[in-house]
């Protein structure tokens, strides 16, 4: 399961103020100053908030391309071994990256963004329609063709999604590394040809994310995916999985040490499926 990990803005505070010697001290008094820990499940909108153990009220604003969201998400299904789901979700990483592309590219043409909304509401629904005005977009403006998936990749994403079709582990492991080329040489291109209209878009977007949030002074915080608008490194999805396997072993690590000090912020726990944990 993907987590995204954080901590109380407050108990954080607390526990790095003093002098090292004085924060020594009162670890080993006692767990008064050790920082409460979150763990939670993406957001669609990416606010977070919630209450630490201690009772301090927290917003973590997370910035993320959707797409990256969904890249990371994917690799998490694999882990977990949901093949047909990992698949099912690189696919909507690809779609959703075609949109912040065709963004950025009527950014670099100076259309504003309330044209450039209103445009999208129009196709927002179908994604063969968001295809053509991807192809066509960049055709326009970058002046070369775009890759795509091969109509054999497309079709055999589309059985996958609308025929029910399980999937093996290979066959998920190779239609994300057909997606990450795709978004990775997607992305190096628009860097290199309209760099200020991909920093002007995440500017865009962390105001949108305050303004949904409905605060204009909260931290925006920024984590690098495994495919990431804000600077890539190009990895496989097989070395992907093995750094996303080791992050996991850290964090279940801390959620069993903190668990028992109740120092855990955890989403609101189902009662009906206990976790490892309790
Ligand atoms: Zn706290």
């Amino acid at each position: 399961m993907m987590r995204i990990m954080c901590a109380c803005a407050t108990c954080l505070a607390s526990a790095t103020s003093g002098s090292p010697a004085d924060q020594l001290d009162a670890f080993a008094g006692s767990t008064s100053h050790v920082p409460t820990m979150g763990f939670l499940l993406p957001e669609n909108d990416g606010v977070y908030r919630f209450t630490c153990p201690r009772g301090h009220e927290n917003i973590y604003l997370h910035q993320s391309e959707k797409f990256e969201t969904l890249f990371e998400i994917s690799l998490h299904a694999i882990i977990d071994g949901y093949y047909r789901e990992a698949i099912a979700t690189f696919g909507a990483a690809l779609e959703r990256f075609y949109e912040a592309a065709i963004d950025v590219l009527l950014i670099a043409r100076s259309i504003p963004d309330n044209e450039r909304s209103v445009s999208w509401n129009k196709i927002k629904k179908q994604s063969e329609r968001q295809l053509g005005a991807y192809v066509f977009t960049w055709l326009a403006v970058a002046g070369d063709l775009p890759q795509t998936l091969s109509d054999n990749d497309a079709s055999f994403r589309n059985e996958v999604v609308h025929q029910g079709r399980i999937c093996t582990k290979s066959e998920a492991i190779r239609f994300g590394n057909l997606v990450r080329v795709i978004i990775e040489q997607g992305i190096e291109s628009l860097k290199s040809k309209f760099n200020d209209a991909v920093e002007q878009r995440q500017f865009e977007q962390s105001a949108k994310l305050r303004n949904i949030a409905g605060v204009n002074n909260a931290v925006v915080t920024r984590s690098t995916g495994a495919v990431s608008l804000s600077g890539q490194v190009s990895k496989t999805v097989e070395e992907w999985l093995k750094d996303r396997w080791a992050y996991r072993q850290v964090t279940d690590e801390a959620m069993r040490a903190l668990t028992p000090l109740g120092l855990i912020i955890q989403p609101s726990p189902d009662p009906s499926f206990p976790s490892a944990n309790d």
